[in-house]
């Protein structure tokens, strides 16, 4: 449809980043663009309400640049989900594999509880692994997660996949699939 159309044309392939053989799919012309940054705020905010979310969980680091705009237009808190060693409270912290070596996430234990209804948002879900380790890392907090929700989902990298047994019945919501 047109909200499909517009947001799609405003990303842009990138050859060869970050590394030769890789396509990057920039955001950056569409958050540029306030018509379709807009349109994608909303977009995720009709999602955060139809499910019902009391906790917006936003990935570093473009994540969080989607995720604020809803939180604000939904009215629901934002909780940063960040790389190891960023946060200066307490936290929960979760490892997950790259393609070469491992990263860790982390999240302030006291900014999710039981009872919390999180929807996780990044720009883009790839192999699966981030989304993976956030709704892991969100549950171990002891909140439940109603959705995933990404801008774009590249289907070819089986993402969905990945995720689907870990998600639980829980819908991963992608506005635009390659
Ligand atoms: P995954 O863990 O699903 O393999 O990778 C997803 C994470 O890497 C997301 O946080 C996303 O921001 C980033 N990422 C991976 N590939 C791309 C891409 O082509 N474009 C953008 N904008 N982010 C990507």
């Amino acid at each position: 449809d047109s909200t499909r159309e517009l947001l799609l044309s405003r990303i842009r392939d990138v050859t060869d980043y970050p590394k030769p053989g890789v396509m990057f799919k920039d955001i950056t012309p569409l958050l540029a663009d306030p018509k379709a940054f807009t349109v994608l705020t909303d977009a995720l905010a009709e999602l955060a309400v139809r499910h019902g979310a009391t906790k917006i969980v936003g990935l570093e680091a473009r994540g969080f640049i989607l995720a604020a705009p809803v939180a604000v237009r939904s009215g629901i808190g934002f909780i940063p989900v960040r790389k190891a060693g960023k946060l200066p409270g307490a936290t929960l912290s979760q490892t997950y594999d790259l393609e070469y070596g491992s990263a860790e996430m982390e999240v302030h234990a006291e900014d999710l509880r039981e009872g919390d209804r999180v929807i996780v948002i990044d720009d883009v879900l790839a192999t699966g692994g981030t989304a993976e380790a956030s709704v892991e890392l969100v549950r171990r907090a002891g909140a439940e997660v109603v959705a995933v929700a990404v801008l774009l989902e590249l289907g070819f990298l089986d993402g969905r996949a990945r995720l689907e047994p870990h998600l639980r019945g829980v819908p991963l919501e992608a506005l635009i699939k390659v």
